[in-house]
């Protein structure tokens, strides 16, 4: 393990104990399920089901024709009692497929996926995408533009966001599941190498991985600095190489995967299984922190009555992680493919909120601090005067969201949340990065 290899960073307090020592356990079925029809990045699905239907555990409920998007099954036998619309964690409104379930369930029956030798046609049909929070499509990861190679496939292992530690169980309770979900990743892009990169904060996860390490599978671990994990971070710190302006790794020949992602990906080759639960961590002021085997569809209300409700003065409950994630306007959105945990955060532990910003004090914190080189303050002047052209020439484009410099700044100014704004209105306008 060497020093840290990135510019910036922070080490923030992890909180992480509350549940890194605990085995992943079922949360409690919900009696009724709302699925989103749009789980991922890309074209919203259409319900292939109608109300009053019967559906199975497994079976499609929602898809689409286009190359970025990716269906969604029912996570339960059941009936249909509605196709209508749901709030999302991102408090966007999507459609939704809301299943009453049987009493009964069998957990380990389910539709599988149509059998066949094209490994990228499964792992679509089973509704693979990025469950690292990015939800790309992972097919389209898998299927390079034509005249790009992929040299290197790198396994996202890090969970460097504070509290989190979902991917921690899964590396250490189903290492074989994650060095098998990378074999088949190399096998379909062709790469020569493949990296699982881990933080040095789980050694136990890390010696999980290198025991049922196959040949060519390589097991590294990264210091623990915020924010190892994000995509552009590791690339550079595993292979040397920088991803140019608005470009993807597979520019630089690498592709990224989250651990999640790849055990799901061997599920759905080896078994047939297609994505219909997942792991997520509930932690902070609740009564009863763990990480929870979900039934995607399960509202966050349910899940956080299972881990014994919150606790305490709690300020703000985020879906994902507090450097990156979001908060929730409402407990009652659904789990989705993306969604690696559930933190209530306690008085004074939450960020700023965009209205209540405070003057610059000229430290310097977030320029030192920023993985990218950036000068938020800069950035997020530009913002609050709504000068997007002079923001992105400040390079706000190549901002990727980590949240350091709001977390570093005495003054409590939501910078990220500014600089967010500023990218979003500059890309609406057309700027390029
Ligand atoms: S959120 Fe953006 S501007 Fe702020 S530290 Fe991270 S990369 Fe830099
Ligand atoms: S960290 Fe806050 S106070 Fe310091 S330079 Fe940046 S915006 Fe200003």
């Amino acid at each position: 393990m060497g020093r840290a290899v990135f510019r910036g960073g922070v080490h923030p307090p992890e909180h992480k104990d509350a549940t890194a020592g605990l085995p992943v356990e079922w949360a409690p079925l919900p009696e009724r399920l709302v699925v989103p029809l749009s789980q991922h990045l890309g074209a919203p699905c259409k319900a292939t089901v109608a109300a009053g239907d019967r559906v199975e555990r497994g079976q499609v409920v929602g898809d689409i024709e286009a190359m970025v998007s990716s269906p969604v099954h029912s996570p339960v036998s059941g009936t249909v009692a509605e196709i209508g619309t749901t709030l999302t964690a991102a408090g966007s409104v999507v459609g939704c497929v809301v299943i009453d379930r049987d009493e009964e369930q069998d957990l380990d029956s389910y539709v599988a996926v149509p059998d066949g030798d094209d490994r990228r046609a499964r792992v679509r049909a089973a509704g693979i995408v990025g469950m690292g929070g990015a939800t790309f499509p992972s097919v389209v990861k898998l299927t390079p533009p034509k005249g790009m190679e992929i040299t290197t496939v790198i396994l996202n292992g890090c969970e460097c966001e504070p509290f989190l530690t979902c991917d921690h169980r899964l590396m250490l309770e189903q290492p074989e599941r994650v060095v098998a979900g990378a074999g088949y990743i190399r096998d379909m892009v062709g790469a020569k190498r493949v990296v699982i990169a881990v933080e040095s904060n789980k050694p136990d996860a890390a010696a999980a991985l290198k025991a049922v390490a196959t040949e060519g599978i390589e097991v590294t671990v990264l210091p623990t600095r915020y924010p190892q994990g994000a995509e552009k971070q590791l690339i550079y710190a595993l292979v040397k190489k920088e991803v140019p302006h608005g470009k993807l790794p597979a520019a630089v020949g690498v592709i990224v995967h989250n651990v999640a992602t790849a055990a799901a990906i061997a599920d759905a080759l080896e078994l047939g299984k297609p994505l219909t639960e997942r792991v997520v961590t509930v932690t902070g002021s609740v009564a009863r922190p763990g990480n929870y085997r979900v039934l995607l569809g399960t509202l966050v209300s349910e899940l956080i009555e299972a881990a014994g409700g919150l606790t305490g003065d709690v300020e703000r409950v985020i879906s994902g992680g507090p450097m990156t994630g979001m908060a929730l306007g409402s407990l009652d959105v659904p789990v989705t493919k993306g969604m690696s945990g559930i933190v209530a955060l306690p008085k004074g532990m939450a960020a700023a909120a965009v209205s209540d910003d405070q003057p610059c004090m000229r430290c310097g914190r977030c320029p030192e601090s920023c993985p990218m080189g950036l000068e938020p303050y800069a950035i997020a002047n530009y913002a609050h005067r709504a000068m997007w052209d002079a923001a992105a020439k400040r390079d706000a484009l190549d901002c990727i969201e980590c949240g350091i410099c709001s977390y570093v700044c005495p003054t409590n100014r939501p910078l990220a949340q500014l600089i967010k704004v500023a990218k979003a209105a500059a890309m609406a306008k057309g700027v390029k990065a």
